[in-house]
């Protein structure tokens, strides 16, 4: 099936808008751009619109009536779907991880004011998680669609398929693509589209967590290449990963804190210390390092992560 023949529920506010930061570029000595996905029109924004667009028409077209989703205690994504099912007079239950704030507090606050359904279950592993939601499903007795964490499967992915696709309809090459790489669905769905659509731009994952991105990334992106119908042969020229995580997922940094800082300071926009914070930091080394020419174009991908930024401290 070819991308726009998937079904897809509009959620968002698309395209969203592709703005320079004329500060900090003056201020690395490059040109650097910023794709508005913080603006996505749902909730505070963020990327998961745009991969819950393709999950929920798939939860939709098999009938569910629960979507259950999980993610640490302030997951950007639960609390977006959350909002989107609601939206489609779906019932909404998050089974998500006891790591992180627990309290009313950031995205927990947003949960609570659309009285969702949250539970907490002490447990690292998510396949307790998906056992549970099976289990309380079966005990529902209603239809229920299970999204993954982050919504990182393959079809999730094709939001940011769909999403490389409306950059390069946006007009005007980018030299490099820059994002936060959490559960893997954006950089895979990027990476995957910019082969398709973006011609010579190379694609950077900022990874700020410790999973296997190096194994996760390819599988992702050969399964939803799968999905469209395109055999793909994945070679380390599709995607770049540096590890940004510092002292742990969810854990603020020193970088991504200065990165926080400096992009508040100097251009009056919000990043997150959880992932666009520690993603930025990423672009901010590797200006330092020389990796961008004053004539490149450097494209950002704001990827949200506003409800979170209410409930980490950023200890400075
Ligand atoms: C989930 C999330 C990411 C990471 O996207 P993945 O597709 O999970 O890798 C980045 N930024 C924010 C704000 C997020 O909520």
């Amino acid at each position: 099936m070819k991308l726009n023949e998937f079904p897809r529920i509009p959620l968002g506010i698309f395209p969203t808008p592709i703005q320079k930061l004329e500060n900090i570029s003056r201020e690395l000595g490059t040109n650097v751009y910023v794709k508005r996905d913080d603006l996505t029109g749902v909730g505070l924004g963020g990327n998961k619109v745009r991969k819950l667009e393709f999950l929920l028409a798939d939860a939709k077209r098999r009938g569910a009536e629960v979507v259950f989703t999980t993610g640490g205690a302030q997951s950007n994504h639960a609390m977006l779907t959350a909002a989107c099912a609601l939206k489609l007079g779906m019932t909404p239950i998050l089974i998500l991880k006891k790591r992180g704030v627990t309290a009313c507090q950031g995205n927990q606050l947003l949960e609570h004011l659309m009285g969702v359904d949250v539970r907490f279950m002490d447990t690292d592993d998510y396949a307790d998680i998906y056992a549970e939601m099976d289990r309380v499903g079966r005990e529902l007795g209603r239809p229920y669609y299970k999204i993954p964490c982050g919504g990182s499967n393959a079809l999730g992915s094709l939001g940011y398929v769909a999403c490389a696709k409306e950059i390069a309809d946006q007009g005007g090459h980018f030299d490099h693509l820059i994002c936060a790489e959490g559960s893997g669905g954006t950089m895979a769905g990027l990476a995957l589209g910019a082969r398709l659509y973006l011609p010579g731009t190379r694609v950077y994952g900022m990874m700020v967590d410790t999973d296997p991105f190096d194994e996760i990334t390819p599988r992702l992106m050969r399964e939803a290449a799968a999905l469209l119908g395109e055999t793909c042969e994945i070679t380390d020229q599709d995607f770049t990963l540096r590890d940004m995580c510092g002292p742990g997922y969810a854990v603020s940094s020193a970088e991504g804190a200065a990165a926080v800082s400096l992009m508040a300071r100097k251009e009056g926009l919000f990043l997150d210390p959880v992932y666009t914070g520690k993603a930025f930091a990423g672009l901010l080394a590797m200006a330092k390092e020389g990796a961008f020419k004053p004539e490149d174009r450097v494209l950002f991908v704001h990827t949200g992560g506003a409800g979170g930024l209410f409930a980490v401290s950023m200890n400075d």
